[in-house]
């Protein structure tokens, strides 16, 4: 079964596992700034670090959404068609 690790899904995760250093192979480090914890504004955590981030991420926090069985991810967009076609999706 693919996992967030094997098949990451959210864009924040994806670009977490893409900066781990490889053996061999070019950095690809995290942009942006890290999020601030004490203060934090509106929007989206992770919308100075996330490459897919629009105009609805500044704004409104993301809710978790079920995107397949076991799994779920707080995004605004919409990720189901982006996660591995034999991963079952939800009804
Ligand atoms: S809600 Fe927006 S900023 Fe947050 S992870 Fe999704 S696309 Fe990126």
């Amino acid at each position: 079964m693919p996992d967030v690790f094997s098949n990451p899904a959210h864009p924040y995760t994806k670009a977490l596992i893409q900066s781990v250093p490889r053996a061999g192979e070019p950095l690809i480090p995290l942009t942006g700034r890290v999020p601030d914890l004490i203060d934090d504004p509106p929007g989206c955590p992770y919308r100075d670090r996330c490459e897919r981030a629009y105009e609805r991420c500044l704004e409104e926090v993301p809710t978790m959404r079920p995107i397949v069985s076991s799994r779920a991810v707080s995004c605004h967009l919409d990720l189901i068609e982006e996660v591995q076609a034999d991963v079952a999706p939800v009804d």
